[in-house]
């Protein structure tokens, strides 16, 4: 069928708007209300038809008002959400525009309507704090495409009308809460940051502000609410800067600016102001420009803008929260005893703020692996996904949730089918986890009697019972840098001191290898100014930023030294690109350890293999060193030139490359060369087959995440060494670009537990 271009229909929005204020002011009862907003809406987009569905108890979508379809339809035509395309806007919460309606597939003849000779169809969900409550629809004969514009405006008119349909005149509020359009199971899908599932109740990390007005027949009164309300958030501003003693440096000082330059932009008010000159209430103005710029700089890709999307989401919920009263804003939810965490974005710091023994997983709309949430999550052991796409509006507080941390998966409010199935799973991965639990008091060690040393990667939260199971020889990597990344400001001697030693404390005969500061890259401190970097990962990080700043580094290495207190010091310094980076370092370290009262009983002295100029200094290195750490996140994104950080490169480049694994065999070669011990702390060792394939190349001591221990221990002790490494060293002549498929299939044949 033809189609025809919108030019010549021209809607005005502010003249539409205010009609239907002026309806909503009028009294009638609110069906009749309804009735005549629908003839304004089909009037105004020249269209024959204007149709209002609203949700019904058991998932139903009745058609409450029409201008244009048959009137003896009204109240009698109903639809499953899901079925139609009425149906599925409400299934999805999206609008549909379409200039041919029938030829969509999920097209539905109604006979009682007489719609058959509609062709062009454009429908928004009409939403109340998220959640889908009807399906306002307009239909034209034409074969006509709405433009964005217009589909805008009906968006507009939708959220007017939810004030309608909540009043409670039209379906029975008690009805509209158990009703769950928009709000049926649902699956998404991200990308796995920490092992496990999971099933629990959702607590959204920021509760929605829940808008219940959004007309008013006073714009001039709304234009003075929000002005009070800009000021007062401007003057709360100036309060905290003054209170926290905020100077120049601060970078706090510095977005506390930008957020009030914000408050100024001209750009911004105009159209805040625009949208309460056609009759929206102040918080619905805030509300609509806030959806409409998310919207649009979402499509952007810099990272410069999603931080600045940031800003004003994070700017016009205050505002949302002072033009509402945050008593009646935030929707005060119990909290479950145990919940799924849902975020758009979340900081190490708000993830340390909750429970972390009720935090059963966590959702992610943003993220990825190597994130300091994500390195979080790990170190509690929670399962948890990134990426999943507007999880904050399809999640509501208190949904059913079910993470499948394992395949990506969040399944929201699951029905009965999905979730007996999952329970299976959720059974099946106990069930595993509990054959791990019996391995707790077996040794790490192949059929043929070799021993494997494994340790566990920590930092901040120790999972002190799978540190002390048998096998596990002690932390492998304890990553310092989380109190840095978490605190206002450097932590003091005595802090740092408290810390490790609370660690010997906790494991008392255990080997903890601590790493020096890897501050900087992703791991961002808010009180260190590193200034723009195009690649922070390759900037200004870890021992640079130390050996720049030994006061910081001396301040650790003297804290390290006290906690040992006369106990053996493991101590590895990360992010070293030259011998002459580790002579510094050490010279720095052996002055304190020099300087200090109390002596550990022992001092061992590494360094991370993670940047690979340092591979072709392997001999001059082993020569300083007591042990090296493989750590294949950063290795392997820089023999590859490949973002850790970047999802979207995760699939371009395999751990189980034979590039990869022979710079493995190569460094353990050259340890052994020079007795040095050497052990793997990166990621990919966490994978059973991805630790089979380090084995076999000559490692003998992985660390990885707690949660990983028992299914590496299950595999080690299904394997025969010698068989695995002549297979492996064939492998490794390959020019594939991965061994996975071959090394897979080598498990399988010789049961081995992958
Ligand atoms: C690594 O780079 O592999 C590593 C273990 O260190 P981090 O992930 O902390 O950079
Ligand atoms: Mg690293």
């Amino acid at each position: 069928m033809p189609k025809v271009k919108n030019a010549t229909i021209s809607i005005s929005p502010l003249y539409l708007l205010r009609q239907i204020r002026d309806v909503m002011a009028q009294a009638a009862t609110a069906q009749e209300r309804l009735d005549r907003v629908v003839a304004i809406v089909a009037a105004g987009f020249a269209s024959e038809v204007c149709s209002v569905y609203l949700l019904r108890a058991g998932d139903i979508l009745e058609l409450y008002a029409s201008k244009g379809l048959k009137e003896s339809s009204v109240h009698m035509t109903r639809l499953g959400v899901g079925r139609g395309l009425v149906g599925e806007i409400a299934a999805n919460a999206e609008p549909l525009n379409l200039a041919d309606a029938s030829s969509h597939p999920k097209f539905e003849y109604r006979p009682e309507t007489g719609e058959e000779i509609y062709s062009s169809f454009v429908g928004v969900p009409v939403l109340q704090g998220g959640k889908v409550i009807g399906v306002l629809v307009v239909q034209s004969k034409l074969a006509r495409e709405y433009t964005s514009d217009q589909v805008e405006v009906l968006q507009t008119i939708a959220m007017v009308l939810s004030e309608l349909a909540i009043s409670g005149q039209l379906v029975d509020t008690q009805e509209l809460k158990t009703a769950t359009g928009g709000l049926m199971s649902q699956q998404l899908m991200g990308v796995r940051l920490s092992s496990g599932i999971a099933k629990a109740q959702a607590v959204l990390h920021q509760p929605q502000l829940v808008i219940t007005q959004y007309v008013s027949a006073d714009p001039d009164h709304e234009k003075e609410r929000f002005e009070n309300a800009l000021r007062s958030l401007q003057e709360s501003f100036d309060r905290y800067i003054q209170t926290a003693g905020l100077t120049d440096e601060d970078e706090q000082l510095q977005i506390i600016e930008t957020y009030l330059l914000f408050t100024q932009d001209r750009g911004w008010l105009s159209r805040i102001h625009e949208a309460m000159a056609s009759g929206l209430t102040a918080e619905a103005a805030v509300r609509k420009v806030q959806e409409e710029l998310h919207a649009r700089m979402s499509q952007m890709a810099s990272p410069y803008i999603k931080e600045r999307i940031q800003d004003l989401e994070d700017l016009s919920n205050r505002l949302l929260q002072v033009l509402l009263g945050t008593e009646t804003a935030l929707e005060v939810k119990e909290m479950p005893d145990t919940f799924i965490l849902v975020a758009r974005t979340l900081g190490p710091a708000d993830l340390l703020d909750y429970d972390h023994k009720r935090i059963k997983g966590l959702v992610l709309e943003e993220g990825s692996m190597t994130s300091h949430t994500a390195v979080i999550a790990r170190a509690m052991d929670i399962p948890a996904i990134a990426k999943v796409e507007k999880a904050t509006s399809i999640v509501q507080a208190g949904d059913l949730v079910i993470l499948d941390a394992e395949g990506g998966n969040v399944y929201v409010r699951p029905n009965d089918q999905v979730e007996q199935m999952l329970d299976q799973s959720i059974q099946q991965y106990a069930q595993r986890e509990a054959q791990y639990m019996a391995l707790r008091d077996v040794p790490a060690v192949t059929k043929d009697g070799h021993s494997i040393s494994l340790n566990i990667n920590a930092g901040l939260f120790v999972d002190t019972a799978s540190v002390l199971q048998e096998g596990v020889d002690g932390i492998g990597l304890y990553r310092t840098e989380l109190p840095y990344m978490t605190s206002d400001n450097f932590p003091e001697v005595e802090a740092q001191r408290q810390m490790y030693a609370s660690m010997y404390k906790q494991l008392p005969g255990k080997r903890i290898i601590f790493r020096s500061f890897d501050i900087g890259g992703d791991k961002k401190v808010p009180y260190l100014h590193a200034g723009e970097e195009e690649n922070p990962a390759m900037g200004w990080r870890a021992t640079r930023i130390g050996l720049e700043h030994p006061g910081i580094l001396r301040k650790q290495f003297r804290a390290l030294i006290m906690a040992a207190d006369g106990q053996p010091l493991h101590i590895m310094f990360p992010f070293i690109a030259q011998v002459s980076e580790l002579e510094a370092v050490r010279r720095i370290f052996d002055q304190e350890l020099k300087d200090s009262e109390v002596k550990p009983s022992l001092v061992k002295v590494g360094i991370m293999i993670e940047i690979p100029s340092i591979l072709w200094q392997l001999d001059e290195v082993m020569q300083r060193v007591d042990f090296v750490s493989i750590g294949s996140n950063d290795l392997m994104q820089f023999l590859f030139a490949c973002d850790r950080g970047a999802p979207h490169m995760a699939g371009h480049y395999d751990t189980l490359s034979p590039v990869m694994l022979r710079v493995v065999r190569d460094v353990v070669n050259k340890a052994k060369q020079h007795n040095v011990e050497v052990s793997f702390c990166g990621e990919m060792a966490r994978k059973p087959l991805d630790a089979l394939a380090l084995i076999g190349v000559g490692v003998r001591s992985i660390s990885a995440s707690a949660s990983a221990i028992g299914p590496i221990k299950a595999m080690v002790r299904s394997v025969s060494m010698p068989e695995l490494e002549a297979y492996v060293a064939y492998l490794l002549e390959s020019s594939d670009p991965s061994i996975r498929q071959w090394l897979s299939a080598y498990a399988a044949d010789h049961g081995i537990v992958v």
